[in-house]
């Protein structure tokens, strides 16, 4: 239902991941958790029908997002539940650290295998980044990102083997993850947070079906975003600020550009 970003740049003192939020009409709730004797306090973003949380960073500086991902056209059967929220919820009052994170993350999948399959990006205090991808089927696979940024626009990269990726080579993810990845050259410097916010609002390409936009209103999803084949819109889109510990958001469509914050 997204695009997931994030990019480290020591020189800007920037460590940034962001999304956007592509989804048919629902609640959106921006909040935060205090701090309990066992658990760290956190803001986060959530939406109506999802249970735990989609997205957060916690006041050690750790930060979750997370996306719809699939790798095959049908719908897996399976008398699962939806568990991507629970498990980014329990990472983020529990852990400081990507690489302890995404351990506990891959056990959780692996006892608890959700009925959506998921894309998630952690990022950390001191600039480590990992992905987690997970499949109903009990496929899981994490990695610690080596290059300075990442991209997914739900597609997964850890699963796929290449058959399943000609398979399932949708223009609109194709176009998505070539237009954050090469947008993501420019948010560096001092204005790192407005070109951002101009990369997570873009109308690009000019497809009438809005095919590979980041930025979507009344789009006719046909399973590249998510498996509920209705209409989505991009009714927000999140940049997690990790050095200031800060969540920037889009009050509606980013490119209407009234974005808010949250502050830990
Ligand atoms: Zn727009």
């Amino acid at each position: 239902m997204c695009t997931l970003v994030m990019k480290r740049d020591k020189i800007s003192d920037m460590l940034v991941a962001a999304k956007t939020v592509d989804t048919p009409k629902t609640l959106l709730t921006f909040n935060r958790k205090l701090r309990s004797s066992t658990t760290y306090e956190y803001i986060f973003f959530k939406m109506g029908w999802q249970k735990g949380i989609n997205s957060g960073i916690n006041e050690e500086g750790l930060t979750i997002l997370s996306s719809f991902a699939s790798t095959t056209l049908q719908e897996f059967k399976t008398n699962l539940q939806d568990t991507r929220g629970i498990a980014n919820e329990y990472i983020l009052s529990h852990y400081s650290y990507v690489n302890d994170a995404l351990e506990e993350l891959e056990v959780f999948f692996s006892k608890q295998p959700s009925d959506v399959g998921g894309i998630h990006f952690l990022m950390d205090a001191t600039g480590s980044m990992g992905i987690l991808e997970h499949e109903p089927t009990n496929k899981v696979k994490t990695q610690m990102v080596e290059l300075d940024c990442a991209v997914r626009a739900n597609g997964p990269l850890l699963l796929q083997n290449t058959k399943e990726r000609l398979l399932l080579d949708w223009e609109d993810r194709r176009l998505r993850y070539d237009q954050a990845k090469s947008g993501l050259i420019n948010v560096t410097g001092e204005s790192w947070l407005d070109s951002m916010k101009e990369l997570l609002s873009s109308h690009f390409s000019k497809d009438q079906l809005q095919t590979g936009q980041l930025c979507i209103h009344d789009f006719e999803n046909t399973g590249s975003r998510s498996k509920d084949l209705t209409t989505h819109c991009t009714e927000t889109a999140l940049i997690f600020d990790v050095n200031r510990k800060k969540l920037i958001y889009s009050d509606g469509s980013p490119c209407k550009g009234h974005w808010l914050e949250l502050k830990i």
